[in-house]
This record gives C-alpha cells, sequence and structure tokens, in this order.
C-alpha cells in the first residue's frame, strides 16, 4: 500500500536548512496496524505529513498504492486525499461553530454530497462511535474523548483506505487514550491500515509494527536495530 524509498526532507528558513528525514526506506501493507515513535522533533509529524500527501518531499520517492507520489499539483493531492487518507490530529481540528453531526459530515460537503445525504451519513458513523445523542452538541460541550471520537468519524465518513493519526492519544487521560486506541483496532479489524504516530511507549505496543525514528533515519522496527553499517551494507548499491 505505502512504499517509501530513500525518502529526504529538508526545511529552509532563511539561510539555515534543517535536513529532517535523512533516507527513509519504509514498506506498509495493506491492513497493517502500524505506529511511529521517536522523541520531540525526529520527523515524526513530517513523515506522516508527506504519507498523507500534504507536504512534497526533496529526494526519493514516496509510492501509494503504486502510484508515485511525487511532484503532484495541489489538486491532484487533494483527490488522492479524498480518496485515500482520514487524518485525526492530537487537537482533534474540530469546527467550534458547527455541531458533531455537521462536523462529521464536512468531508462529503467537499464531495458535493447532498444536505440530506451527508447528514444521514454522519448519523450513522456517530452512531458506530456511540455518540448519536451527542449530534447537536457542540465541541465545546463535550470530552476529550467523544471529541476525538468525532474526529475518528469525520476521517471515515469518505471510507479512506488509510487512517493517519499524529499523537491521537496526546491530549486524552490514559483511560480514555486506551477507549480511542480500542477504536483504531477495530477499524484496522475493518482492513483499513492505520499509521498512529505517538511518543508513548503503552500506546505503540498496541500496535503490530512499531517504526522509531532518530537522527532522521529508522532506528528500528519492532525493536529490531537497523544499525547504521549494516544499513549501509544494503543500501550502498542503490
Ligand atoms: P516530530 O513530529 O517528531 O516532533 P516534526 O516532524 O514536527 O517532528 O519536526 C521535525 C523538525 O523539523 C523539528 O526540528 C521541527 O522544528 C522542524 N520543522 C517541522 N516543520 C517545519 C516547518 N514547516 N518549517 C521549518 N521547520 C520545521
Ligand atoms: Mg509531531
Amino acid at each position: 500500500m505505502i512504499r517509501i524509498e530513500n525518502l529526504h526532507k529538508s526545511y529552509v528558513t532563511g539561510l539555515n536548512k534543517l535536513h529532517v528525514l535523512k533516507g527513509i526506506d519504509l514498506d506498509i501493507r495493506s491492513g497493517e496496524l502500524v505506529s511511529v515513535m521517536g522523541s520531540s522533533g525526529s520527523g515524526k509529524s513530517t513523515l506522516l505529513n508527506i504519507i498523507g500527501i500534504l507536504d512534497n518531499y526533496d529526494q526519493g520517492n514516496y509510492i501509494l498504492d503504486n502510484l508515485l507520489i511525487k511532484e503532484m499539483s495541489e489538486k491532484k493531492a487533494a483527490l488522492l486525499r479524498n480518496k485515500y487518507i482520514g487524518f485525526v490530529f492530537q487537537s482533534f481540528n474540530l469546527i467550534s461553530f458547527k455541531n458533531a453531526m455537521e462536523n462529521v459530515a464536512l468531508p462529503l460537503y467537499y464531495q458535493k454530497v447532498s444536505l440530506k445525504k451527508r447528514n444521514l451519513a454522519a448519523m450513522e458513523f456517530l452512531d458506530r462511535m456511540g455518540l448519536k445523542e451527542w449530534a447537536t452538541h457542540h465541541p465545546s460541550e463535550l470530552s476529550g474523548g467523544q471529541k476525538q471520537r468525532i474526529a475518528i468519524a469525520r476521517a471515515l465518513i469518505t471510507k479512506p483506505k488509510i487512517i493517519l493519526a499524529d499523537e491521537p492519544t496526546g491530549a486524552l487521560d490514559t483511560a480514555t487514550s486506551y477507549e480511542v486506541m480500542e477504536i483504531f483496532k477495530e477499524i484496522n479489524d475493518l482492513g483499513i491500515t492505520v499509521i498512529i504516530v505517538t511518543h508513548e511507549k503503552d500506546i505503540s505496543e498496541m500496535t503490530n509494527k512499531i517504526i522509531r525514528l532518530k537522527d532522521g533515519f529508522i532506528e528500528s522496527i519492532n525493536g529490531e536495530k537497523l544499525l547504521v553499517d549494516e544499513y549501509e551494507k544494503e543500501y550502498s548499491h542503490v
């Protein structure tokens, strides 16, 4: 589903260049439940944003479902995001002046689905999250866990193949975090590929593949170190 080859990404601000991803190689198969770990600033969000076609990269290849994602127009990127990807963020990113149902329905508005149809679909996804009774409530009236479940319903409403979640439990207490992780597991059980960025060990241990980033490289996958010399040996021919 996702193939990343020798991916490099730098940020340039003024005269400074920050090399964040320094040659990432990664394969994620359809239906995997993956976490990305690493200390703050290690490039987790950068990698996730590239996978989500929210950002471009400088070197290497990113292949999504056999499609090379490179130097793409914003219009094409938006179409592909719409088709493949649902996003969940730490801060929920709900619209405060819209109620729960309207928030969940929003992606269908951009797909020009009629009001009646998109609200019906939103109610169905709210129901799946156990939040049907909260449909007319605004985000300020909801708990963190409820807000995140609404954000997940919004991510699912376009029936994506991949859910990308950037520290989705970062603003939640432990018990609520575990509830949200149960939802991600259920989503994954439906066959949707789920990639979760986290710096919490217990959260990552609920996934089936733990990718650890360090200094711009993948340090380990499931605890198995990719030692630098071995790494260089293996890829020196490329
Ligand atoms: P993480 O999510 O692992 O904390 P990020 O991917 O957000 O790390 O950031 C990696 C590094 O790149 C950090 O040093 C951060 O300050 C820097 N960075 C992130 N986004 C930008 C940007 N848009 N412009 C400049 N620097 C950035
Ligand atoms: Mg981040």
